[in-house]
């Protein structure tokens, strides 16, 4: 496996950097999950505007421009002849000292895995998943932006960790005021009756890229896409509950604190929308050739 780093493409076990890295020693750097279907990128630009954007809002200067990073996507998943993949992109502060002080850190380290796509069992997408809410809430919005995809994701891993104590796949988080923000990984919808309804971002939830598409799918399934600040008595008795993320795709809920979701199946209009996500998907991207 080709890794690309800082310029190069190297082998996987070539691929290290310092124990000085600040992205190491404090999670200091932002990160992007994109996919590949087919030789299609799906939704670079959106992926590409949020790293840097990260970037931005972290005082990180990523030392290439957008459209070089594009092309070392595309060079990296071509080295690795990956018609459908889970591509990782990574700038972090760089190699520094011990403290904290960015200025130490001259130069960014950049580095970007392509790797074969791990999905959820796919009985998980026929089932549908059971979730529960964790006691560790989202972070404070105010405190640390959930926008900033940042390599610093313990608040999630919490979370993680709590659901798996439970015997849950996933975990649906909580804001500081006790509304529903997110999942460790994923945005949630619920529908109900013709209403396509998610929380707002700024409650503090990422502007998930797959929770847009899933938004801008509404009006093909006759759903009216909805914002809205969204508790668990909601979601308890939606008719369906989803979730969408990059890696996930979109995956039914069926059960959420052992209160079952609508009849307990998959809903209809969570199906509906799988299938006219995986059209876009097919048709909709930057095409590479291997
Ligand atoms: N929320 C969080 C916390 C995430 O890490 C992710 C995945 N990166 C998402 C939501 C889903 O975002 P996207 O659809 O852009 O992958």
């Amino acid at each position: 496996m080709k890794i690309y780093l800082n310029g190069k493409l190297v082998e996987k076990q070539d691929a290290k950097i310092s124990v000085f890295d600040h992205g190491l020693l404090y999670g200091d750097g932002v990160f992007e999950g994109i996919r590949s279907y087919n030789c299609l990128v799906f939704k670079l630009k959106e992926h590409i505007d949020r790293l840097y954007s990260s970037a931005q809002a972290i005082v990180l200067k990523i030392p290439m421009s957008k459209d070089g990073m594009i092309k070392a996507i595309v060079t990296t998943l071509k080295a690795n002849k990956l018609r459908d993949a889970y591509i990782r992109v990574v700038v972090t502060r760089g190699e520094g000292d011990l403290g904290l002080d960015p200025r130490k850190c001259k130069n960014p380290t950049v580095f970007i895995i392509t790797d074969k796509i791990v999905l959820y069992p796919e009985e998980l997408y026929r089932n549908g998943l059971s979730i529960v809410t964790v006691p560790t809430q989202r972070n404070l919005p105010e405190a640390l932006s959930p926008q900033i995809k940042s390599l610093n994701y313990l608040n999630n891993i919490l979370a993680k960790i709590e659901a798996i104590n439970f015997n849950a796949e996933e975990a649906l988080m909580l804001n500081q005021n006790g509304l529903v923000a997110e999942c460790t990984g994923d945005n949630v919808f619920m529908v109900k009756g013709d209403c396509l309804i998610t929380p707002p971002t700024s409650i503090g939830a990422l502007a998930g890229i797959t929770r847009q598409t899933a938004l801008d799918l509404s009006s093909k399934l006759k759903l009216k896409a909805q914002e809205k600040l969204i508790t668990r008595y909601d979601l308890f008795n939606a008719d369906e509950v989803f979730l969408t993320g990059t890696a996930a795709e979109i995956i039914p809920v069926v059960s959420i604190d052992r209160r079952v979701i609508g009849n307990g199946k998959p809903g209809k209009a969570t199906l509906n929308l799988i299938k006219e996500f995986h059209k876009v998907t097919k048709t909709e991207g930057v095409r590479y050739a291997l």
